[in-house]
C-alpha cells in the first residue's frame, strides 16, 4: 500500500450526485477526492437514466429540490461554459378523474414556488400529445420540464471539481472503512489505496447501503430495476415530450428520431439486474397501446432498449445528512429515480452540511435517516419498521 492520501472531504460514487457534491465542495475551498469503482463517470444509475426532469410534484421540498436544479441546469452554458444538454421540451401529465383535484391543488404549490404550469383542458393536451381522453379530466404542462443529459452533466461537474481542485479516482472500489475516534474521521481503503478524510459522502447510489454497512451503519437503499424500451428510428412524424398516463403509470417521449417508453413493474423485485426485462416490455406495450394507440404499429428496436437501477429508499425518498451516531458521514443518497433531476441542489446541500455543519438554506428535515427505525444494535445491519 503506498502513501496515504489524507482528504478534508472523500466523496465515494462518481455518478451525478456524488460528481455534483464534489463541485459544489471544490467550490467552497474543501479539499475533496472522490472515489468510484468503475471506469468512468455515470456508470451507474446515471448513465442509465431516462435524463427527464420536472418540477411537477405536489410537495414543497421535491419542487423547490427540482425547480432549483433544473434552473441550475439551464444556466449551465451561461454561468460554465458547457452544455449539459439541458432542453426544455416539457412534461404531459394526463391526469384521470379521481386525481383530478389533487392535481389543480398541486399546481397551486409548484406556481406559489415560481414553477411556470399550465393547466390544459382534454383538447389542448390532445394537441401536445395525440391519446385517448377515456377517463382523464385534464391535463398539466410543464414548460420548464424536459431533459439533461446525464453523461454531459456528470463529466461537466467532475471537470469543474477537477478545476477547483478536487481529484478523482477512478477503478477505485471502497472495500473497507474504519472510524477514526480520535479526529472523528474515516481511515478508508479503496482498491488498495489507503486514504484518510475528515468527511465521508456516500454517494454510492443503489450500493449505499453496502457502502455503509462497511462502516457498521445502516442505509436503506436497495437496487430496484427499471426499463426503457425503444422503436426504431424514423418511426415518430414530430417530436413528443415527456407524457405520462397518470392512471396507468405508462410514460412515452421521443429521442432523437426514436420513441422510448416505459412504466415501472410493480411486483420488480429488489437486487442489481441491469438485463432487458423483455415480457414486462409486453405488459407495458398494452397498457400504452390503451391511451396511446398509435403505438401499437410502431416498429420496436430491441437493440436500442436498455435497463438500469433505480436506488430505492422504503418510502421512495431520499436521504439527506449525516448519519445520527456519525456526523461526519454524510448521506446523499436513494432518490429512488429522481436523483439526477435533484442533483444540482443535492450537492449544494451537502457542501453547505460538511461547510456549515448543518443544512439552514432549506429545510430538508423529511429526507432525514433518522425517520427510519434504525436497527439499535449496531452488529444488526437489517432494519426494523
Ligand atoms: C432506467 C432509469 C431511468 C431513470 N430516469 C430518471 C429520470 O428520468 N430522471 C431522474 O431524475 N432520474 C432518473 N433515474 C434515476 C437516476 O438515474 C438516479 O436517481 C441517479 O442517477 C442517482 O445518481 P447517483 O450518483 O446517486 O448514483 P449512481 O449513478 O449509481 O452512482 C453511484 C456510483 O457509486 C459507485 N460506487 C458504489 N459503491 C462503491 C464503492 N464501494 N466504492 C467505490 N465506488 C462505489 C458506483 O460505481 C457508481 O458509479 C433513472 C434511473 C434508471 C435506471
Amino acid at each position: 500500500m503506498g502513501k496515504t492520501l489524507v482528504t478534508d472531504a472523500l466523496v465515494v460514487g462518481a455518478g451525478i450526485v456524488g460528481a455534483s457534491s464534489a463541485y459544489h465542495l471544490a467550490r467552497a475551498g474543501r479539499q475533496v477526492v472522490v472515489v468510484d469503482a468503475l471506469n468512468g463517470p455515470a456508470e451507474g444509475s446515471t448513465g442509465r437514466s431516462f435524463g427527464s426532469i420536472r418540477a411537477q410534484w405536489a410537495d414543497p421540498l421535491n419542487i423547490e429540490m427540482s425547480w432549483r436544479s433544473i434552473r441550475r441546469f439551464r444556466s449551465f452554458p451561461a454561468e460554465h461554459g458547457i452544455d449539459v444538454g439541458y432542453r426544455p421540451s416539457g412534461y404531459l401529465l394526463l391526469v384521470p378523474d379521481a386525481a383530478w383535484e389533487a392535481q389543480l391543488a398541486a399546481v397551486e404549490v409548484q406556481r406559489r414556488h415560481g414553477v411556470p404550469v399550465e393547466v390544459l383542458d382534454v383538447a389542448a393536451a390532445e394537441r401536445v400529445t395525440p391519446f385517448v381522453p377515456a377517463g382523464i379530466a385534464g391535463a398539466t404542462w410543464g414548460p420548464a420540464d424536459g431533459v439533461v443529459d446525464p453523461h454531459l452533466a456528470t463529466s461537466a461537474f467532475l471537470t469543474l471539481a477537477r478545476n477547483a481542485g478536487a481529484e478523482v479516482l477512478f477503478r477505485h472500489r471502497v472495500g473497507a472503512i474504519t472510524s477514526d475516534d480520535t479526529t472523528g474521521g474515516w481511515h478508508v481503503t479503496a482498491s488498495g489505496r489507503a486514504i484518510r478524510a475528515q468527511h465521508l459522502v456516500n454517494a454510492a447510489g443503489g450500493w449505499a447501503g453496502e457502502l455503509a454497512a462497511l462502516a457498521r451503519l445502516t442505509v436503506p437503499v436497495v437496487h430496484s430495476r427499471r426499463n426503457i424500451y425503444a422503436t426504431a428510428p424514423g418511426a415518430l412524424p414530430s417530436p413528443l415530450p415527456m407524457t405520462i398516463d397518470l392512471g396507468s403509470g405508462v410514460y412515452v417521449r421521443s429521442e432523437g428520431p426514436r420513441l422510448l417508453f416505459g412504466g415501472a413493474r410493480p411486483d420488480q423485485t429488489d437486487g442489481y439486474d441491469t438485463t432487458v426485462d423483455w415480457p414486462w416490455m409486453e405488459a407495458v406495450l398494452e397498457r400504452a397501446a390503451g391511451r396511446f394507440p398509435w403505438i401499437a404499429g410502431l416498429p420496436l428496436d430491441r437493440g436500442a432498449c436498455w435497463a438500469g437501477t433505480y436506488e430505492n429508499t422504503p418510502d421512495r425518498h431520499g436521504i439527506l445528512g449525516p448519519d445520527p451516531a456519525a456526523p461526519t458521514w454524510i448521506n446523499a443518497c436513494g432518490f429512488s429515480g429522481h436523483g439526477l433531476m435533484q442533483a444540482p441542489e443535492i450537492g449544494r446541500l451537502v457542501a453547505e452540511q460538511v461547510v456549515q455543519g448543518a443544512i439552514t438554506s432549506l429545510d430538508t428535515s423529511a429526507l432525514k435517516l433518522e425517520r427510519f427505525a434504525v436497527a439499535a444494535n449496531a452488529d444488526q445491519v437489517g432494519l426494523v419498521f
